[in-house]
């Protein structure tokens, strides 16, 4: 007997017959003694059905109204589900992010969740009804309903889950855990039983869309229970864990292997060898509001030097036209832009106590003959970003040579 928050993702809720059999896996909960609060995603494609609306509008959709747009996927999910409850005599209650009161900041289509109140959920559960609450939303002070990116209904339902002091959160989707890479690119990818929030946390920063990046923080920040299952099949799924069980001997050194398709790579050539010059090609792009991931500079022979960084692919442009503003007050000799690159990452906390990672890892990719144009390491993670046309090449062969593949 205990809380536990449940999280149903897009394809898990994506037709009648599949709410309904939330609905039944929900009962099933209830009937053996857990109190539940269900978060759910929109229906499959329909966010994106919405953004294609908002695109044929206006040329850059107003982030408010956009917000007002896109939330309406998640409201559609909760009555049907709550419907679908009720059908089958068990009560329940449907709560948009606003009614919950989630408040955010007003951060449009990004925000950040501030605070939860948790006394309408309390008041439902102790009267025997299932919660069903809306994910990815939230409301602003002045009252404006806000969103929290792209995969957000992971952030509300370990957000929810911290606010209840939950048992456990549960994240149902269409996978029957984390594996080792995605199953959909790799077919000899692994479930893991277990992984550490650090791995998760790099996985996901990483490109792994599996988690939202800030549902892992969460979870990390404020301890909650975190495992990822199938809504297809039962089975035990994955635990996100805090203990780094360094007595497992079994333990392999890459936990796994992450990939970022959303990468475009920008250049400046020429540029003076000289100090605050990084600074000043840099700047620009942070205030443009233009992220930066890789950095690398390097002399050429002739003592200036190129300075490579890699944006998101939708900045690309953005980011190429404020570069060459900067080329030409530099003097620099050209601007390239590339947007035919992806990051490949190995991720592992086994590797703070093993050499040789780098090197198993750059000899897979050389025997298949795939360039390396940038690296970058942290503790735990080394990166390098390829040409796109190698990421399934490159994805498998360092899955094998990490000895991650399934027999
Ligand atoms: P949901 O709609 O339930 O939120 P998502 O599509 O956001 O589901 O996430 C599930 C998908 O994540 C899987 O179908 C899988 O292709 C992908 N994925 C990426 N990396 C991994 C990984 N390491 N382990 C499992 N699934 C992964
Ligand atoms: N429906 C939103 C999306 O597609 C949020 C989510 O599913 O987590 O990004
Ligand atoms: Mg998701």
């Amino acid at each position: 007997m205990g809380l536990i928050v449940q999280k149903y993702g897009g394809t898990s809720v994506g037709t009648v017959e599949r709410i309904q059999a939330v609905a039944d896996k929900v009962i099933g909960f209830r009937k053996a003694g857990h109190d539940i609060v269900v978060v759910v995603s929109a229906m499959s494609g329909e966010t994106n059905r919405l953004l294609g609306l908002a695109n044929q509008m206006q040329q850059t959709p107003d982030a408010r109204e956009l917000d007002v747009l896109v939330s309406t996927g998640e409201q559609v999910t909760i009555a049907l589900l709550c419907m679908a409850l009720k059908e089958r005599g068990q009560d329940a209650r449907s709560y948009t992010g606003g009614q919950v009161r989630i408040l955010t900041d007003d951060a449009h289509t990004k925000a950040r969740i501030k605070s939860i109140d948790d006394a309408n959920m309390r008041a439902d559960l102790n009267l025997g009804r299932v919660v069903v609450v809306a994910g990815f939303q939230g409301v602003d002070e002045a009252g404006n309903i806000t969103t929290l990116g792209r995969g957000g209904s992971d952030t509300t339902g370990v957000a929810l889950a911290a606010a209840l002091k939950a048992d456990e959160c549960q994240i149902y989707t269409d996978v029957d855990g984390v594996y080792t890479t995605d199953p959909r690119v790799a077919d000899k990818a692994r479930r893991l039983d277990r992984i550490t929030f650090e791995e998760m946390l790099e996985m996901a920063s990483l490109g792994s869309k599996i988690l939202q990046i800030r549902s892992v923080e969460f979870a990390g920040k404020y301890q909650v229970p975190l495992r990822v299952l199938s809504s297809f099949e039962d089975g035990p799924g994955t635990l996100i864990t805090i203990d780094e069980d360094l007595s497992d001997m079994e333990q392999p050194v890459v936990s796994g292997i992450a990939f970022n398709r959303d990468e475009a790579k920008l250049s400046i050539r020429g540029v003076p060898d000289s100090p605050g010059v990084a600074s000043k090609v840099l700047a620009p792009i942070g205030e443009a509001n233009i992220e930066v991931d890789v950095i690398v500079q390097n002399m050429a022979a002739d003592s200036t030097n190129d300075i490579t960084f890699t944006v998101h692919r939708n900045d690309l442009a953005k980011a190429q036209a404020v570069l060459e503003q900067v080329a030409k007050e530099l003097n620099a000799r050209e601007v390239i832009g590339d947007a035919t690159v992806v990051k490949v990452s190995v991720v592992g906390v086994g590797m703070r106590s093993h050499a040789g990672v780098a090197s198993t890892m750059f000899n897979a990719l050389a025997a298949e003959n795939i360039n390396i144009q940038l690296i970058t390491t942290s503790e735990i993670k080394i990166s390098v970003v390829i040409e796109e046309k190698y990421l399934e090449l490159a994805v498998r062969s360092l899955h094998s040579a990490f000895g991650l593949d399934t027999e």
